[in-house]
């Protein structure tokens, strides 16, 4: 696959694609992996994470600059995803020895549950953050023993490769963890078909998300998805509008909006629809789009000219732009629509820097335009009134809300999506059991 730099065009590297041959090598010598790395001693599972995490925190600034040349992300951004992966393999090492099952008790003998890996774990990786969702399966998929093949998007296969190095580097044995870059359709596709394979994680669209949960079912194979968002971002008249209003631009445009948590529908009361208007306005045209390598960027280029020309087919008649660097690169302004709610931006995953502005009258009104969509991943609502606040944040069907802020992820806390945006949670304290399997044991007991 040639491999090319969003922000100025240039040939970076060219990497191979596996072929079904190789995939099936990959597979075979991770299952032949398995077995050991099951039976390595829990506190020795949890040393090899540390050192590995240790291990990324000592490059991250080389894997924060492979992304911005590889995906163009910004390197604030790019810092922050390198140090998360660390923070989530710090995180799950702690998990190896609290792997813990249950004595349950029942009559005539003794109850208890195993928390076993699965085997083969395959992760299927998109272009738009590379190394975190890599490091959300990974983590807890090694921890809880399984070993794991990583298929990256085709076209931003660079930072896990280099983490698949630093992961032998810090002492994983062979075949643990393979990054394996390779066409969805032919490597990502076989980890649906392949028996050995015994889980799927999957990131990326809805389309391709239910083709590979129909496949899972051929197998009955165990399969989480975290796919797309079209989420809302509820402004209230009583909400502090000038934080909201600063705020709206990078709840959106981060990663030039190519995010599943992009807040990309703002709904606002229609009594200050003109006022956060009025201060909405400066705040997108202050968002400072340039070259991603410069410190102070906020927004890069989108990852491909294909990807802009989709981008652009959404945007007619703008209400307002912010400005692009001139030259090279796959750039696209910051950018704000009117919708009355009959336009394709309203209803479709742009996946661009681009927001869609539409006003309510009351709480009833913005909780059924929010939910007035296949998608449910995340939302945001903006509020002085707490009970509101709650009450809004329990109506709005979304895996992950926010009220007052944007947060989206937090390693501490589950992830995931209802409706159309995905099955299963990733992170916080329960992920492991999305990568064991509980087993049960009775033990007759004679009575003496
Ligand atoms: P995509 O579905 O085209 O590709 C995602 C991955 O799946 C890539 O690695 C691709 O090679 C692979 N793939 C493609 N076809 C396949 C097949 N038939 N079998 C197996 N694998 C296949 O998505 P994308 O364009 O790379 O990513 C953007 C999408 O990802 C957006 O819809 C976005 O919302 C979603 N996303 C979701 C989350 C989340 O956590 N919910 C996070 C990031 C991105």
């Amino acid at each position: 696959m040639r491999l090319v730099d969003p922000s100025t065009e240039d040939f970076i590297g060219d990497v191979p694609l596996a072929s079904l041959a190789e995939t099936d090598e990959a597979i075979r010598r991770a299952h032949e992996a398995f077995g050991s790395w099951r039976a390595v001693a829990p506190g020795d599972r949890a040393r090899l994470l540390r050192r590995f995490a240790v291990l990324v925190d000592e490059h991250v600034e080389e894997l924060a600059q492979l992304e911005v040349r590889n995906a163009g992300h910004t390197i604030s951004n790019a810092r922050w995803e390198a140090r998360n992966v660390r923070d989530v393999l710090d995180y799950y090492s702690g998990a190896p020895e609290r792997l813990v099952g249950r004595q349950i008790p029942v009559p005539g003998g003794l109850d208890f549950t195993f928390a076993e890996p699965l085997g083969v774990v395959g992760l299927i990786v998109p272009w738009n953050f590379p190394m975190p969702i890599a490091g959300w399966g990974l983590a807890p998929a090694l921890a809880a023993g399984n070993t794991v093949v990583l298929k990256p998007a085709e076209a931003t296969p660079l930072t896990a490769l280099r983490l698949a190095e630093l992961g032998l580097e810090a002492g994983l044995p062979e075949g643990v963890f393979t990054v394996l870059p390779g066409a969805g359709s032919i490597a990502g596709q076989r980890f649906v078909t392949h028996p050995l394979v015994r889980k799927i994680c999957f990131t990326g669209s809805t389309a391709v998300g239910k083709r590979i949960m129909a496949g899972c079912a051929d197998q009955v194979k165990r399969l989480t998805l975290e796919l797309g968002g079209k989420n809302p971002n509820i402004i209230f008249a009583d909400a502090d509008l000038e934080r909201a209003a600063a705020t709206a631009p990078y709840a959106v445009f981060d990663n030039a909006g190519q995010d599943c948590c992009a807040r990309s529908r703002l709904l606002v009361q229609a009594s200050v629809y003109d006022k956060f208007l009025a201060l909405l306005e400066p705040a997108v045209r202050g968002v400072r789009v340039g070259q991603p390598g410069l410190d102070e960027t906020e927004m890069g280029p989108l990852i491909s000219a294909a990807h802009r020309d989709k981008v652009a087919s959404y945007v007619d008649d703008p209400l307002f732009q912010g400005t692009v660097p001139e030259g090279p690169g796959f750039w696209y302004p910051p950018t704000v629509l009117e919708s009355a709610g009959r336009d394709r931006a309203w209803h479709e995953e742009v996946f661009g820097p681009v927001v869609s502005v539409r006003p309510f009258t009351d709480e009833a009104e913005a909780v059924e335009l929010a939910n007035d969509t296949e998608y449910g991943l995340s939302a945001s609502v903006w509020t002085r009134d707490a009970s509101r606040a709650v009450r809004v944040a329990r109506a709005v069907q979304a895996g992950t809300l926010s009220v007052n802020s944007h947060s989206s992820v937090r390693y501490w806390t589950p992830f995931g999506g209802v409706k159309q945006s995905g099955l299963g949670r990733e992170l916080g304290p329960d992920a492991l059991a999305g990568f064991t399997e509980v087993r049960n044991v009775f033990m007759s007991v004679e009575e003496a």
